[in-house]
């Protein structure tokens, strides 16, 4: 009943430490014809330069060919017997060619082609406009399709397109560039579902004609002629997906899927082929991140904490707020996590100013009440002490023990503060990702905050794992972000954790006013400025993102403040912030603007995150079409932050119109789901999110906006079949891990290694 696999990629369903099963196969499994792993050569006429070529387009096997999918059709259906052409209509007609030639008109910039052309059925005249070439590639006795109308003034076939299906005699070679000898012809093989592959009738002008990519040596015919002479391979695809899932999915098989991709026989037929080939990608991709998400589980034990004790109804009542329904919400959702003896693996998400601070301090006094210790990790040191400060305001008088871990500190500093973490004296650590790089031992770690996901690439995802494992527990880790990912998007990208979002921000927030403002402008905008630092407030100004170099971005910093202290804003106290200060340095800038020493302060986008300086109102951004919505929407997020309306003034017209759409788009909203999703419009999802580089594999077919409910659906089949074949174990499901293998091929190490 069983036959072993051959040797494969390692099975990344495997549970940790286990040794690796073989993967059971039945005796029914169907598998791919080999020949899609055939080079391009074994097609007829294709030599080693013509693959070449065709490498180009991705192409190097038989079993890319049909991957290759047309990006639009068409439309050719309605063929007719001359006979039966009727006044008006578009048509084609499959006709013998008895005679043809050049017909000068008395317009000077016209000359027709006309050729007799008939069938069985009647004869009629086709004619070509300006083509006069024809009248030396074809002749009498040639088979021709013809694609046209018949309407012309002396009733005949306008010709828009033509293709020869076979040479009249006294014929020499082919039918001219673009055409050679090569015009594939299947190989024997299975029949296509419609008509042999053999001579290919009609490929380019009957039904739906796939359209290709091309390159300017392989043309659309060509690729059609292959793709005519590999179609016969489609029809024995095996077919990944259960069968009882393609029925309640109303899926076709992925044979007739492939196929009908390319030469659909109705529209509708194309539709659910390509819903077909979407939802498994999504569908695929979803069951490689759930297992990952469920195998971290799996080999872990996190600490069950108790319902919420004192200390964390002490710190929701000292309050000067009550939690909007979003927070409680999202408190909810983690508190049932942290109640679990599987480790919580969360990511937060709220807009900046949403109120994310509570929620993760909560978060971390769940483990402190329960005599576990905390840790709430920030990207830089400067935010790690940021963080550091104002939650030692809010836990003032709790009695928490707290402590940061800083590159401030003296050797000596250092390792008290080591000491006394490791022995369990102190409950609360703040730091950077130095918290799990080093030598830092826990007593006992229980929960995680890492704030800024997004900074947090997977590799230190897994570093933290393992950090705690050495413990023996592995913490419960929440992630926040401030940059709100749309759903749909955090499903794949960050599909193997779960997903809180605050999406409503506390009640008395005032919008901040947003402004593209035109060069001719500017001396009005410095206007406005100086009346603002003279009322008290501050001013941030936020200079070109230059990608090139930190040394460079930092010089142009200088300069911009020098400019702005002789010129604009003369008589303010400006100060710089930049990438290439030491952190001691940066923390003196900061604490002066802070305190209001410093008026403006001039910088890069190291103030992107975290800084709150409530008595700042205005977010001056240079260049602004340089910047990503996200980022830009974060820059905002740093003013509007106290009781004074605030504005956020965009320089830079942007030269492109996507640049504009994207400066408008924030000028129209405040939200910044909203303005995720639109980020995510223009600009794509694998440009924005780097799909590639957080180890997810390419999608082919689907666009996340677009196939947003096909994804929830993957997502909630896959989610179904993890719960009930957790490893895929089951023969029905061993073409679908294989599938999962392959997709995950490259990154099979990050699906692995958690
Ligand atoms: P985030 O970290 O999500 O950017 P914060 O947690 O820093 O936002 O909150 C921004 C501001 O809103 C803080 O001053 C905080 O005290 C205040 N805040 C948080 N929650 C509420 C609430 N429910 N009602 C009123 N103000 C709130
Ligand atoms: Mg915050």
């Amino acid at each position: 009943m069983q036959a072993t696999s051959k040797s494969r990629c390692p099975l990344p369903f495997a549970g940790s430490g286990s040794p690796r099963k073989s993967l059971p196969r039945t005796s029914k499994q169907i598998l791919d014809p080999p020949e899609l792993g055939a080079p391009l050569t074994t097609l007829r006429g294709v030599g080693p330069a013509t693959a070449r070529e065709a490498e180009k387009l991705g192409l190097t096997t038989l079993g890319d060919l049909l991957y290759h999918f047309p990006y639009r059709h068409e439309d050719f259906t309605s063929s007719r017997k001359v006979g039966e052409l009727r006044w008006g209509e578009e048509a084609t007609i499959a006709v013998r060619l008895e005679s043809i030639m050049l017909k000068p008109t008395r317009r000077r910039n016209l000359r027709l082609v006309v050729a007799t052309v008939g069938d069985e059925s009647g004869f009629i005249e086709a004619i070509w406009y300006n083509q006069d070439y024809l009248v030396e590639q074809l002749r009498a006795g040639d088979r021709l399709l013809l694609r046209g109308r018949y309407d012309g003034a002396g009733r005949n076939f306008r010709v828009t397109g033509h293709e020869l299906m076979g040479r009249g005699e006294g014929v020499g070679e082919g039918e001219g560039k673009g055409r050679g000898r090569d015009e594939g012809r299947g190989k024997g093989g299975a029949p296509a579902r419609r008509g042999g592959a053999e001579a290919q009738p009609g490929l380019h002008t009957t039904g739906f004609v796939p359209v290709y990519h091309t390159t300017e040596k392989i043309s659309v015919k060509r690729l059609r002629s292959w793709l005519g002479a590999v179609r016969h391979l489609a029809a024995r695809l095996s077919d990944p997906l259960p069968s009882l899932l393609r029925a309640r999915m109303s899926l076709p098989f992925k044979a007739d899927a492939v196929l009908a991709m390319h030469f659909p026989r109705t529209p509708g037929e194309f539709k659910a082929a390509r819903r077909r080939l979407i939802f498994e990608e999504l569908y695929l991709m979803q069951l490689g991140l759930l297992s990952r998400r469920r195998r971290y589980i799996e080999g872990r034990r996190g600490l069950e904490l108790g319902p919420e004790g004192e200390l964390c109804r002490r710190f929701l009542e000292g309050l000067p707020f009550r939690l909007t329904p979003d927070q409680e919400r999202v408190i909810a959702e983690i508190s049932k996590d942290l109640e679990r003896w599987q480790p919580m693996q969360r990511l937060l998400q709220g807009d900046v100013g949403s109120g994310k601070t509570v929620v993760a301090l909560y978060t971390l006094l769940r483990a402190v009440e329960n005599g576990a210790q905390a840790a709430l990790m920030a990207p830089t040191e400067v935010l790690a002490e940021q963080h550091f400060l104002s939650l030692e305001r809010m836990l003032a008088g709790l009695g928490v023990r707290t402590a940061l871990l800083s590159s401030r500190h003296t050797a000596a500093e250092r390792q008290e503060v080591l000491a006394a973490v490791a022995a369990g004296e102190v409950d609360l650590v703040t730091g950077t990702h130095a918290l799990i790089q080093e030598d830092v031992a826990f007593r006992k770690l229980g929960v995680v905050v890492v704030d800024e996901q997004h900074r947090f690439g997977v590799d230190q995802r897994e570093e933290l794992a393992e950090k705690a494992t050495a413990t023996g527990i592995t913490p419960h880790v929440l992630h926040m972000t401030a940059t709100p990912i749309p759903r749909t998007l955090a499903l794949t990208l960050y599909g193997d954790l779960a997903v809180s979002s605050i999406e409503q921000m506390p009640p008395g927030r005032r919008e901040t006013v947003t402004r593209l403002v035109p060069e001719d402008k500017r001396p009005l905008a410095y206007d406005f400025i100086r009346r603002q630092l003279d009322r008290g407030r501050q001013c941030f100004v936020v200079c070109p993102l230059i990608e090139e170099s930190q040394a460079i971005e930092a010089r142009a910093v200088a300069e911009e403040a020098e400019r702005l202290a002789a010129g604009e804003l003369k008589g303010y106290r400006l100060a710089v912030l930049h990438g290439q200060m030491s952190s001691r340095e940066k923390q003196q800038v900061m604490e002066s603007f802070k305190s209001g020493e410093t008026q403006v302060l001039v910088s890069t986008t190291v103030i992107e995150v975290g800084v709150d300086v409530p008595n700042a109102t205005i977010m001056m951004v240079e260049e602004a079409d340089r910047f990503g919505l996200a980022q830009l929407h974060q820059l905002r997020g740093r003013v509007g932050r106290g009781e004074h309306k605030s504005y956020c003034l965009l320089f830079g017209e942007g030269v492109t119109d996507q640049a504009r759409s994207r400066l408008e788009a924030m000028a129209e909203t405040a939200d910044g789901f909203l303005l995720a999703d639109r980020d995510l419009e223009i600009r794509g999802e694998g440009q924005l999110f780097g799909l590639r580089q957080s180890g997810l594999p390419d999608l082919r077919l689907a666009r996340i906006t677009r196939d947003r409910k096909l994804l929830e659906q993957a997502r909630a089949h896959a989610a179904e079949l993890i719960e009930s074949d957790p490893e895929l174990q089951r023969p029905e499901n061993a073409l679908l891990r294989d599938q999962v293998e392959r997709l995950f091929g490259d990154s099979i190490d990050w699906l692995r290694k958690v």
